[in-house]
């Protein structure tokens, strides 16, 4: 792991393997962080914080390193595209071309940034002469705790904002996916950024994580992941009363109305839920449809899934690779077993596939209903829920799609543009598409309403997390 600028093992010596999910070969060992080394690590983020070179980089020269970071991943993308697949299952071509590029994307914007993170002069009404103004300030020290589903798109959306801002880190990707982590550490001191600046720990969530949330001299600790570590995140960050942000789990509506381009909102939806093994936040996992267009959006979604080519994410023909590991399996095939029990028609899918790798047959769920559990909870695997309204009352339609603990995305298929605009202000989402789902770009502001979260990562909103404002104001 690097903390630093050297590459070391856990003090404990211990180490955790990485698995191959399409084959379940353990690849490599990577070390098992936990207290000790997260202490280590933060005392070198503080150091580089407080008294190190990165302390005194002028705005321009911060922005040159983030740049860089982003034309050094370029340089190697082909290579960060394997990693991704071998260590998350994803189909290359789709690592290649969504999350290298993403990353890519996601330094060359923050890179923009630092010379624009500007204060303001105020114009306030106290009697007498003042000067006041704000300044724009990194909030110091940052713990920043990613998932497995986009381990080098997580770690940019995280790492590229708290650079640009100033901030110093400490990075734990998820157990089950720390490789692209590790390559990314080797650019960082390639970058120029200096010994310190950036840590990553590998390790377990329960220790390595944990230690990170609750540290005392941890001033904010930005976090992906589900709904459930999120409150244990909140809980610990009490501590200190560090700044948290949230990016949390959902239960994402896609809406097709009966007008729609229903081949392109069959193709979109079926995408919506299948991208990425359906292991996506925003994955469209509820699917509305209307009345008179149900069977056809139906059977459409089930043709598109029989189309999907299963296989290992390094074959560049494969569409559809392994879940990520054997609990997500096994909680994807207990979602299947209580989808059953309750009802839910099985249209196509529904079962994993051979006995080597985490496989699952991409999966339509027909007559489901809002009290069953696999409509309720995160799946986070490739199973679509489909239901359908008989309501043209916009406001009806809607409390369909609100109905739900979560609030991250929301997608609506339709060619009439009232319906679009009036459902996009009516659903209690942080995103909405309009004919178009999962859609992520660095200026886009990018989070949750309700239980999928606090706060916006991406656009110039993220650039609130890793900055305090401070106000000044001088009598004349
Ligand atoms: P998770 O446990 O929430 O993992 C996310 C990150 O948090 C990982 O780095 C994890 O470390 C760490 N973590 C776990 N426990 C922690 C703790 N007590 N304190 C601090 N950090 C901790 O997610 P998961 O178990 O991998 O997946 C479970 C479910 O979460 C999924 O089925 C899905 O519903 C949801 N999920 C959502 C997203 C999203 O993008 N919103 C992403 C992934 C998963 P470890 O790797 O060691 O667990
Ligand atoms: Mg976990």
């Amino acid at each position: 792991m690097l903390i630093d600028g050297k590459w070391v093992d856990a003090r404990s010596g211990k180490t955790l393997p990485v698995e191959d999910p399409a084959t379940q070969e353990i690849v490599t060992h990577v070390p098992a962080a936990e207290k000790a080394d997260v202490d280590r690590a933060v005392e070198a983020a503080r150091r580089a914080f407080e008294s190190g070179p990165w302390s005194r980089l002028s705005p321009a020269e911060r922005s040159k390193m983030v740049w860089r970071l982003g034309d050094l991943l370029e340089q190697h993308a082909d290579e960060f595209a394997e990693i991704e697949s071998l260590d998350a299952g994803k189909p290359v071509g789709n690592a290649r071309n969504q999350d290298v590029e993403g990353a890519i994307g996601l330094f060359r914007y923050m890179a923009g940034w630092p010379q624009r993170l500007a204060g303001e002069t105020v114009p306030v009404s106290s009697t007498g002469d003042w000067h006041a103004y704000t300044l724009r300030e990194p909030v110091g020290v940052v713990g920043q705790i990613i998932p497995w589903n986009f381990p080098l798109l997580m770690l940019s959306w995280k790492v590229a904002p708290a650079l640009a801002a100033g901030c110093t880190i400490v990075l734990k990707p998820a157990e089950q996916t720390p490789l692209s982590a590790l390559r990314f550490g080797e650019l960082v001191a390639e970058a120029g950024i200096p010994d310190g600046v950036v840590n990553i720990l590998t390790g377990y969530g329960e220790a390595a994580g944990a230690a990170l949330a609750a540290h005392p001299d941890v001033d904010k600790i930005a976090f992906t992941g589900s709904t459930e570590v999120g409150k244990l995140i909140v809980r610990a960050a009490a501590g200190n009363l560090k700044r948290v942000s949230l990016e949390l789990g959902g239960k994402s509506p896609a809406i097709v109305f009966p007008d729609a381009d229903l081949d392109h909102a069959i193709a979109g939806t079926a995408d919506a839920i299948f991208y990425n093994q359906g292991q996506c936040c925003t994955a469209g996992s509820r699917l509305f449809a209307h009345k008179s267009i149900y069977d056809r959006v139906v059977e459409g979604v089930a043709a598109q899934a029989g189309k999907l080519k299963i296989g290992h994410g390094l074959d560049p023909s494969v569409n559809l690779g392994p879940l990520v590991s054997k609990d997500q399996h096994d909680r994807v095939s207990g979602f299947l077993q209580s989808g059953r029990a309750e009802g839910a028609e099985v249209v196509t899918g529904g079962n994993a596939i051979g006995d080597k790798g985490y496989f699952f047959e991409p999966t339509v769920l027909a007559q489901t209903s809002r009290t069953m559990r696999v409509v309720r909870e995160e799946i986070f695997g490739p199973v679509v829920c489909v239901q359908s309204f008989d309501d043209d009352d916009l406001d009806a339609v809607a409390k369909f799609a609100n109905d739900t603990e979560y609030g991250l995305l929301a997608s609506v298929w339709t060619r009439n543009l009232k319906v679009a605009h009036m459902m996009a202000r009516k659903i209690k989402a942080g995103m909405i598409c309009i004919n178009a789902h999962n859609y992520g770009d660095a200026a886009w502001p990018f989070g949750g309403y309700k239980q999928s979260g606090w706060g916006r990562e991406m656009g110039k909103e993220v650039m609130e997390h890793y900055t305090e404002t401070k106000s000044v104001a001088a009598r004349l």
